[in-house]
């Protein structure tokens, strides 16, 4: 890989920002922030930390991972084109770069419980993979499902009758999993290492950036969707996540497919928040109180093949039939 000075990144930050001021601690360059734009052109607030691109304005309180949403957004196609090839982190994604601090201590390793066995080819004698087996057999999820996405299961207190979901990153590295009880009353429903999940872009090892995306909401929806599914791990899109930033960096085509009860509230806001920096998005009609997760992965796939195009009429639209529906309600 060539090597890439300071000095090589901060011209590239003052080809797209304008002219900027390296901070006192040597870590920082201060450049004009795009988002808040103040008046005066002197005013340095958006703090770019050189080492591995998290940027933060002072004034408005803007966040990202990198800098790629910023120069989607204010920059061109070929600054977006430059930072992906040669400055943004190229691996595990905003968290490293070629000139990573060496003070700061590297986060430590996710790992499996240390008892982890695939579902697959447990031992049937056991009644909870029986009960775990049966579970999945009745959200219809078989073993071509099991093998694929290695479900396992563990019987550690806080992970038992729990079906393990692993995540892979790009490299093939375990960087996430999730647990799903099946017993109907156990709470949490879902439970996940406590680790940060804003970096985590859930088994990125099996995406294409260059087709389009669907998004859907859990690790069981996952398992009826295309292939080329990433799931929220939630209902949110964050902007400073780093499945949002490799969404904008790539301009990857998105197909929403968010629960039914989404589709007035989060739904339009994260294809508004897509469109802002100009990724085509198009929005499943999942049927009436439904989830990919409870669908066939057949229907799932009719779904997304036939999702339209956003468009603002329509998402308005919809907002006035909400309206008019919960007013006729009452
Ligand atoms: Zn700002």
């Amino acid at each position: 890989m060539a090597l890439i000075t300071i000095s090589d990144k901060v011209r590239f930050i003052e080809s797209v920002f304008g002219s900027g001021k390296l901070a006192r601690n040597g870590k920082n360059f201060d450049v004009r922030c795009p988002v808040c734009a103040p008046k005066d052109h002197s005013k340095k607030k958006l703090a770019i930390l050189i080492e591995d691109d998290r940027c933060h304005c002072w004034t408005c309180g803007y966040k990202a991972h990198t800098l790629a949403p910023l120069i989607r957004k204010y920059g061109n196609r070929e600054k977006l084109a430059e930072y992906v090839d040669k400055y943004m982190p190229a691996t595990e994604r905003n968290r490293r770069c070629l000139w990573i601090d060496a003070d700061e201590p590297e986060p430590p390793k996710l790992e499996l419980p240390k008892d982890f066995k695939l579902l697959v080819t447990a031992s049937l004698r056991d009644p909870d993979v029986l009960a775990m087996r049966k579970y999945l057999g009745q959200r219809g999820i078989g073993e071509r499902e099991m093998w694929y996405f290695k479900l396992g299961f563990s019987d550690e207190m806080r992970w038992k009758r729990r079906v393990l979901v692993p995540s892979f990153d790009a490299n093939g590295e375990l960087n996430y999993f999730v647990g799903r009880a099946i017993d109907k009353f156990r709470r949490p429903k879902y439970d996940n290492p406590d680790n940060d999940k804003l970096p985590i872009i859930f088994n990125e090892l099996n995406v294409d950036w260059t087709q389009e995306l669907v998004l859907c909401e859990g690790a069981f929806d996952l398992m009826k969707c295309p292939d080329n599914t990433v799931p929220l791990l939630g209902s949110d899109l964050n902007e400073q996540s780093a499945l949002f930033n490799a969404i904008i960096a790539h301009g990857t085509p998105i197909v929403l497919a968010l629960d039914d009860d989404m589709r007035y509230k989060k739904t339009p806001k994260i294809a508004q928040k897509l469109a802002e920096y100009d990724v085509a998005v198009r929005i499943t009609r999942m049927p009436e109180d439904a989830d990919p997760g409870l669908l066939s992965r057949t229907h799932v796939k009719q779904l997304v093949a036939d999702a339209p195009t956003l468009s603002w009429l329509d998402t308005f639209r919809d907002k006035l039939d909400f309206k008019s529906r919960t007013r006729l309600s009452r």
